[in-house]
């Protein structure tokens, strides 16, 4: 059985050689992930050169997803790092004021203090340091220190639960952008996108670029989570970044979100990712903990479309062993059978119902397949995203991009084949590269699932064919 679940490798110092890149895709990479938060443009460049070189010698259609940095607050410069205790006060100032007390630094987002409200928590350094905001005055809040730690230059701020109005991408995203439509990204990721309006401003400036990337939306607060099934709707894919989730709600809602998150993502037709230490211990240990295997295994279990490895095999010092472990993890858990959100998903549209049936079909029939020939991936998307059962399922498609987009939808596998212009050869061509690749036994059922039928008239299909 073929593993199911796709996997997301984030490229970085520690995996940054041509070879490396090479051995993660024989390991199982199906998509890299490059984090403009430190990538250089250049390296980006020769990153996605190496990525593409590698996959085309495997025949692989490795995708590749740029995550842009998106609206963050950070502090400011300080000469050396202040050592806080509890109770101390620290200054959070509008940039080009002056320090009112000694702990204070400045933020990179004026309108911070209009935002914030007094008694609330403001969470530094991804939670490292908590404080309650004490008083806010129109340049500058004060806070009250609630565990001890450092605060050092440009940290991260989260602001749990309260509502700001940054915009949804900065000049920064915007060059990002443009580099990713320049090296053909497949995939662009929004950071904390806050609602339907940020990934629509998203897709437009990647229209106006003319670049043909997919738009993925991090799910960062306690905003996103509110406007969820709009993002769900707007995005191509929905990403559950846990990192700065985990802190912007009450982590053991964590667990509900995320599950919550996913079974809409099925109801919607759209695909899923879970993010963020999934095995954050082997950044340094050649094995996960226990706690991090049992993770994984419930989000394969919840049925997401992809993992995604970040400091892992970023920076980590085993990023191989974490892929290893991943496809170890998957395999065994697939195995073992899914929650089954996407078996019950309601059908809302024709398309969803055409997918459906073939379905009810494919898995009705022992040792079957399912095909799908699809132009732009949309109905591949639908099929997937009901969950087959079926040992494989396959999708042919003309477009390259088409393939690396489908890289992250769980479950299939694409294949570029370019499309006769009747049905029956194109159908032919299909048979003939799964006969001769094996992956299907003369004879095999399979069950073609298309919207091909004509030029003329839209029609979708569903045809029970012998290889
Ligand atoms: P980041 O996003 O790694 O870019 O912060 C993921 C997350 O917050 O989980
Ligand atoms: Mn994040």
């Amino acid at each position: 059985m073929p593993r199911k679940t796709k996997l997301i490798v984030t490229l970085g110092p520690a995996t940054e050689k041509e070879e490396t890149i090479g051995e993660l895709l024989d390991a199982g990479a199906n998509i890299f992930r490059l984090n403009m938060s430190h990538a250089k443009h250049e390296w980006a460049r020769q990153m996605t050169r190496l990525i593409r070189r590698q996959s085309e010698q495997r025949n692989l259609h490795a995708a590749v997803l740029f995550d842009l940095t998106g609206p963050s607050i950070r502090t400011g410069d300080l000469d050396e790092p202040y050592e806080l205790n509890i109770g101390d006060l620290v200054e959070f100032r509008k940039a080009g004021t002056d320090p009112s007390i000694p702990l204070s630094t400045t933020v990179n987002y004026p309108g911070m203090m209009d935002d914030v409200v007094e008694g609330r928590t403001l969470v530094v350094d991804n939670g490292t340091l908590l404080m309650e905001i004490r008083t806010k005055k129109d340049d500058r809040i004060l806070c009250e220190v609630r565990n001890a730690g450092k605060l050092g230059s440009r940290r991260h701020i989260n602001l749990p639960g309260t509502r700001l109005n940054l915009p949804a991408m900065t000049d920064k995203d915007r060059k990002d952008l443009a580099l990713a439509v320049e090296c053909d990204a497949d995939f662009v990721a929004g950071s904390f996108v806050r609602d339907a309006a940020h990934v629509h401003e998203l897709r437009s400036a990647t229209d106006a670029l003319e670049g043909t990337a997919q738009i993925i939306a991090k799910i960062e607060d306690q905003e996103a989570v509110k406007h969820i099934d709009s993002i769900i709707h707007a995005a191509d894919g929905i990403m559950i970044a846990r990192g700065d989730l985990g802190i912007e709600v009450d982590f053991e809602d964590l667990p509900i979100l995320q599950r919550r998150i996913i079974k809409r993502c099925h109801e919607l037709s759209t695909r899923v990712i879970v993010a963020t230490q999934l095995l954050e211990s082997m950044v340094q240990n050649p094995t996960p903990t226990r706690a991090e295997v049992t993770d994984c295994s419930n989000a394969v279990y919840e049925e997401c479309d992809a993992l995604m490895l970040s400091g892992e095999t970023s920076i980590g010092k085993h990023p191989l062993r974490c892929v290893d472990a991943l496809v170890k993890i998957t395999r065994r858990i697939e195995r073992s059978g899914g929650l089954g959100y996407g078996q019950k998903a309601p059908l809302l549209d024709e398309r969803q119902k055409v997918a459906r049936a073939a379905i009810t079909l494919a898995d009705s029939l022992p040792d079957s397949l399912l095909i799908v020939l699809t132009r732009r991936g949309v109905l591949a998307n639908k099929v997937a995203m009901l969950r087959p059962r079926t040992r494989g399922f396959y999708a042919f498609t003309p477009k390259e991009t088409v393939c690396r987009q489908l890289s992250l939808n769980r479950g299939v596998k694409a294949f570029r084949l370019p499309f006769a212009a009747g049905m029956d050869e194109t159908i032919e061509r299909a048979t003939a590269f799964l006969l001769e690749h094996n992956h299907v036994r003369p004879g095999g059922p399979m069950i073609i699932v298309s919207d091909l039928l004509s030029d003329h008239i839209a029609a979708n299909s569903i045809l029970l064919h012998h290889a």
